[in-house]
């Protein structure tokens, strides 16, 4: 191709035309600024944040597969992988509060980078000095880019990675007949806030100064997110597009991290698309994995069938000394197939959004505690968790309580559920270091699925 025919092409892609919402990105004058309270790792009054505060080490390797159990080292403290991550969407955990977790044994906290820039709002973050000291979590932070929730309002995603497609029409991820609220071209995304209606832009130099200003120890590339309904065509181009996208993350963070000194240095994970095509996973795996990120991130559209393989295929490419991490996981099956084949950590949303209905994991499955038959039932909801709901109070208790609408309830189930997949992933990286992990695999999911349970 000629350069000016590329060049013609190129135009014919360019940002819609829209008239876009002036966002704040500083405090205002006078705004008394707080003291912080932590002292992460590499930071340095005057200078970038020191690069070698972030790091992995490797403990024990599954044999013949990806999995391996290790150490995440963030400014912010370690991580001991493979790990579950809670869900702060909005910088808490739903109904719980960081004190709770602190005792529910979370390491780390995943907030959101789109939620956060549409409320409080990038400026506040920043005025708080950062996310941990905004959310008083002295623990290690995870933001994701907002390129899920941004390509979301395009089209009526499921909330996880892993999809069952069976039996699902096209009309199950696209929402049709819904007003189009995004729209991708080769620069970025505009799209409509859910919250007020404005216009507004993420490209790869917005998401990485919004989540500059968030400040969480890493940070996810922005990337241009698939369903499983899109052509085999998209879908290269998408990854072609991701991988643009992924060199111009690595820029901006980059110069972001020399100018805003006096902070800790945050970690950036590039993120791997491909749908479910083996040929373009291992491509956009081996182009992320190419690049100067910290990390990687396990995304998009996977069909549930098929998500061991895929994580397999894109650890054969990626660099083995960096941590992955698996974007929202699904369910019980997919934590134990993506941790053998190579997944560091996992963050999922579905424990807490269950728990809120009256959903909650135990050993022998998931089964809703509002139901009449645990009315005059005073056991715990699970005979030997350690949680604190479990250790305090009863089932006829919960179930009372968020029959009654009361927030409460929210607040114990959650707990229990959140106690659940932390206990999981620490009980998954005993029996990697231990040499049981097949057998502890295969019996627990033989005992949680014996009654048929989904989740
Ligand atoms: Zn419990």
């Amino acid at each position: 191709m000629t350069e000016t025919k590329r060049r013609k092409r190129k135009k014919k892609k360019s940002a819609p035309q829209f008239t876009y919402v002036q966002v704040d990105t500083r405090a205002p004058e006078g705004t008394v600024l707080p003291k912080p309270k932590f002292s992460p790792l590499g930071a340095q009054p005057g200078q970038p944040g020191d690069r070698s505060a972030f790091g992995f080490e490797i403990h024990t390797r599954l044999d013949g597969k990806h999995g391996r159990t290790g150490v995440i080292h963030t400014p912010h403290g370690d991580i001991q992988t493979p790990c579950f991550i809670p869900v702060a969407t909005q910088a808490t955990m739903k109904a719980v509060t960081r004190e709770q977790m602190e005792d529910n044994g979370a390491q780390a906290m995943l907030a959101n980078a789109f939620h956060l820039y549409e409320r409080p709002g990038e400026a506040v973050m920043n005025a708080a000095g950062g996310l941990n000291e905004f959310m008083n979590w002295d623990k290690p932070t995870f933001t994701d880019s907002g390129g899920f929730q941004v390509m979301s309002l395009g089209q009526g995603f499921k909330k996880t990675l892993a999809m069952d497609v069976e039996g699902m029409k096209s009309d199950d991820v696209i929402a049709d007949g819904k007003e189009r609220l995004a729209f991708v071209d080769e620069d970025g995304v505009s799209f409509k806030s859910p919250l007020n209606g404005g216009m507004h832009r993420f490209s790869a130099e917005i998401s990485m100064r919004v989540q500059h200003n968030i400040g969480a120890d890493i940070m996810f590339a922005f990337d241009e997110l698939t369903t499983l309904m899109n052509t085999r065509r998209y879908q290269e181009q998408a990854v072609e597009r991701t991988y643009r996208w992924a060199q111009r993350c690595i820029a901006e963070h980059k110069r972001l991290t020399e100018e805003r000194v006096g902070k800790p240095y945050q970690a950036l994970f590039g993120v791997v698309q491909g749908a479910n095509y083996e040929d373009l996973r291992r491509l956009a795996a081996s182009q992320i994995g190419s690049l100067d990120f910290d990390g990687f991130g396990i995304g998009g559209a996977i069909e549930k069938r098929i998500m061991g393989e895929i994580c397999s295929w894109i650890c054969d490419e990626l660099p083995e000394n960096k941590p992955r991490h698996v974007l929202g996981i699904a369910a019980v099956d997919d934590i134990f197939a993506g941790v053998e084949n190579g997944g560091d950590t996992f963050d999922c949303v579905a424990p807490a959004r269950t728990a809120r209905n009256g959903a909650v994991f135990t050993k022998d499955g998931r089964w809703n505690i509002k139901r009449a038959a645990y009315k005059f039932d005073f056991s715990p909801i699970e005979e030997d968790c350690d949680c604190y709901t479990c250790r305090n109070y009863t089932r006829a208790y919960v179930n009372h309580l968020l029959r009654a609408g009361e927030m409460t309830g929210a607040t114990l189930a959650t707990i229990h559920n959140e106690r659940f997949f932390i206990h999981l992933l620490e009980q998954i990286r005993e029996s990697m270091d231990g040499g049981y992990f097949a057998e502890f695999r295969d019996a627990y999911l033989a005992r949680f699925y014996a009654n048929g349970s989904r989740g």
